[in-house]
């Protein structure tokens, strides 16, 4: 297999596409390293007001680093995945405060900082200072392993060391930063997932897959991940107009996010079930309550897990508080200054129609 055919054309190809992204050419290690962030197990179009969003408000490394960790995460509110933006801003404090604000100038010591992988470590050291490191993303595992027809499964140990050496072959050492881009524009545009148009396509010569009908069988993934159904039940404890939330700390999904009291159930139960639940117990015990509404369940479709979230807007009198003091009481109002997870996003969205509807009702 031609290897330098495959790099020539690539570049050759570079030049032809109009690509704009506000990273590309960016030479700033900080914004390189908040868009990588930004942009794993994220879509661009996704991404992109993200990233527009924290180089505003954190021009620098010192700014992010000084940040208050709840309004880093509200700004991240959406993104999903919301390890990152904690370990964005670790890894900003860390630079901040021990690397006296300078960036990491090689690979071994970007791959130090917290959160960083070896494609977003190969991706800085190439983007920021053209070192010869080739990045392998989802979108060059496609190409190469359709290109050169290789069917080791991506996600095998053998697998990323074959890709992984072959990409540094590939790489133009002295056009590290061209050629990263140009691998990864190419799987992004032309050798996409679903819609590959071969036929137009200026290595379909050379490229096994397409020569042996292959295209949509390549890559190969090993292992299937077996999708888990979570149902949250969120008590929405009213009392004249406050509400109760805390904060997710423990190692779990949505870390640092806040949230409605929980219990937390292996199937959807009832109502009458729910409230004889030990967490039901614990947080209302004795007082009587009102159960005033209960939303129709709400989904969100994580990598490896659907939640369901069903929401119970319950009176209680005003002597009502709860004894933890983990949890926050807020008025209502001020519920937007919180970072919640999507699933409480679109359960407020809802239900603020509602409630106003309900307030008009009233009038
Ligand atoms: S011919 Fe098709 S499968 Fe092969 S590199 Fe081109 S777009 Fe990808």
């Amino acid at each position: 297999m031609d290897k330098q055919f495959f790099t020539k054309q690539l570049l050759k190809w570079a030049k032809t596409v109009d690509r704009p992204m506000p990273w590309k050419g960016e030479k700033n290690p900080y914004f390189i390293w908040l868009s990588e962030i930004i942009l794993q197990q994220t879509r661009v179009e996704q991404g992109l007001p993200y990233f527009l969003k924290f180089k505003k408000k954190y021009p620098t490394v010192h700014d992010l680093a000084n940040a208050p960790e709840d309004e880093v995460m509200k700004l991240w509110e959406g993104l999903g995945y919301y390890s990152r933006a904690r370990n964005l801003h670790f890894t900003a404090k860390n630079i901040s405060e021990n690397l006296g604000g300078e960036f990491p100038k090689t690979l071994d010591e970007i791959l130090k900082l917290k959160g960083v992988g070896v494609y977003t470590a190969a991706a800085i050291a190439s983007f920021a200072y053209d070192l010869p490191h080739a990045v392998v993303d989802g979108n060059v595992y496609r190409v190469l392993s359709r290109y050169f027809g290789i069917e080791t499964p991506i996600d095998s140990t053998e697998g990323k060391k074959e890709f992984s050496s072959l990409a540094n072959i590939l790489l133009e050492k002295k056009k590290a930063a061209k050629y990263n881009q140009a691998i990864m524009d190419f799987g992004a545009t032309q050798c996409t997932p679903k819609l590959t148009d071969c036929k137009r396509c200026f290595l379909k010569r050379n490229c096994q897959a397409f020569q042996n009908g292959k295209v949509f069988e390549l890559p190969v993934k090993s292992k299937k991940i077996k999708k888990k159904t979570r149902h949250f039940n969120y008590l929405v404890l009213n009392v004249n107009g406050n509400v109760w939330v805390q904060k997710r700390t423990q190692k779990d999904i949505w870390q640092n996010l806040y949230e409605f009291p929980l219990i937390e159930t292996e199937t959807l139960l009832k109502k009458d079930v729910l409230s004889k639940h030990d967490i039901w117990d614990d947080l209302i015990g004795d007082f009587d309550y009102d159960i005033k509404h209960i939303s129709t369940p709400f989904r969100q479709q994580l990598t490896h897990r659907t939640i369901i979230g069903t929401f119970l807007e319950i009176d209680l009198p005003s002597n009502f508080s709860i004894k933890k003091n983990t949890y926050i009481k807020v008025d209502r109002k001020n519920l937007s200054k919180f970072a919640f997870p999507k699933i409480i996003d679109l359960y407020l969205k809802d239900n603020s129609l509602n409630l106003y509807s309900m307030l008009q009702d009233l009038e």
